[in-house]
């Protein structure tokens, strides 16, 4: 069997050879030539019900893009699932995931979330924006959340912000018949395989890992091929879709992935064991830490421990304001994943909306590491934990 760092590079450029061409082509028309009404027209029939171009061609962009099927190849690949269905972000994916689960079920629209998830992932649901409704509870705790018409079970792990880590095959099995969807966005492929161990749906924010150098937004779904069929069932008519300029970067951002998911795990190794070690810091959460991973995920789940590291300071939210502000090498910012390391407050940022029993302390800080030198970043905490003081 060919290894993932050959998969890495490989996987979703079979046709390249044949095209004549070795990178990546970036296919940007929005609508195609027909060669006939009837030939067109099938197509458009079989790709509006979330199947596959046939003869008739790829007829418009909305319903199909071949530099978007080459990334959705190359990361279904690297999920080692049948199929993938990229959104334009990985909110509209899990927005699309959301409605594929309501109309696969047909009568229902109970969702079952196990917290802590994502902040925006979290207000979609809590808010009933798609019409669900939402039953928040911990791991444990989901077989008996399930009703008779509960559409998905939605995880996250590791759980942004405070990297809580869930043992996905028990959650399945709780689960029994109702898909569950995994949030990998954190672990990524390198790490950790959701649907070898039960997860119909995969999803991740390409935005973060995938991607790697935070210029490019996208989110996908990893699953079967029915699921996927239903993802673009709902892609077709919502409108969702990834770029082609998108999945040119987030596809090149594969070959990189097993490479850089490692450098990067390997110093937020060092940052997380440095910040144990800081007077003016009170819990350490890394799935590194035998504290932060009471049930061994690590090595049984999951192949190492990821790449971010959070936080608690003294002097809550004053002293965490100050730190933001006194960062040099860290780039006080959202999101995650990139090659360079980022610094935020999740309960002002990217948990804000989440309530109040929910929302991370505000003591707490969440960092991003990249592929600097881990003394420097060590070196700019030591400053902004000074100047925090
Ligand atoms: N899932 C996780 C774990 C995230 O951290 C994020 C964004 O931060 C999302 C989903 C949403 O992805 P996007 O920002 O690409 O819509």
């Amino acid at each position: 069997m060919t290894r993932f760092d050959t998969l890495a590079v490989h996987a979703g450029r079979d046709d390249l050879t044949a095209l004549g061409v070795h990178a990546l082509p970036i296919d940007l028309s929005t609508t195609n030539p027909l060669p006939s009404i009837g030939l067109g027209g099938d197509s458009y029939e079989s790709m509006a019900t979330g199947g596959r171009p046939t003869d008739g061609g790829l007829v418009y962009q909305r319903l199909w893009n071949p530099t978007v099927a080459r990334f959705e190849e190359g990361l279904a690949t690297l999920e080692r699932t049948e199929s993938a269905v990229a959104f334009s972000t990985g909110m509209a994916a899990l927005s699309g995931a959301l409605l594929a689960a309501v109309a696969e079920h047909g009568s229902g629209r109970h969702v079952v979330a196990v917290r802590p998830v994502y902040g925006g992932t979290d207000h979609l649901l809590a808010s009933g924006t798609l019409g669900v409704e939402t039953t928040f509870c911990a791991a444990g705790e989901v077989a008996g959340a399930i009703r008779p018409d509960t559409v998905l079970v939605v995880l996250e792990t590791p759980a942004n912000p405070t990297l809580e880590l869930v043992d996905i095959k028990a959650v399945t099995t709780a689960a029994g018949d109702v898909p569950v969807l995994v949030d990998n966005t954190f672990a990524t492929p390198v790490l950790q395989n959701p649907a070898a161990l039960g997860a119909a749906l995969v999803l991740h924010s390409a935005t973060k890992y995938l991607g790697g150098h935070g210029d490019a937004m996208g989110g996908i779904v990893a699953c079967d091929e029915r699921w996927a069929q239903a993802l673009r069932r709902v892609r077709a008519v919502t409108g969702g879709l990834l770029h082609p300029m998108g999945a040119y970067l987030l596809h090149r951002g594969l070959a990189t992935l097993p490479l850089r998911m490692r450098a990067q795990q390997e110093a937020a190794g060092k940052v997380a064991g440095w910040l144990s070690d800081q007077c003016g810091v009170g819990e350490v959460y890394f799935p590194g830490l035998p504290e932060c991973d009471p049930q061994q995920i690590v090595g049984r789940q999951m192949r190492g421990p990821g790449a971010m590291v959070a936080f608690s300071i003294e002097g809550g939210y004053a002293a965490a304001a100050r730190f933001t502000e006194a960062v040099t090498l860290f780039t006080h910012a959202v999101s995650l994943g990139g090659v360079d390391s980022l610094v935020q407050h999740p309960a002002a940022l990217t948990h804000r909306p989440v309530a109040n029993e929910a929302k991370p302390h505000d003591d707490v800080l969440r960092l991003s590491i990249g592929l600097e030198d881990p003394e420097d970043l060590c070196a700019d905490l030591a400053r902004a934990f000074a100047a925090a003081r």
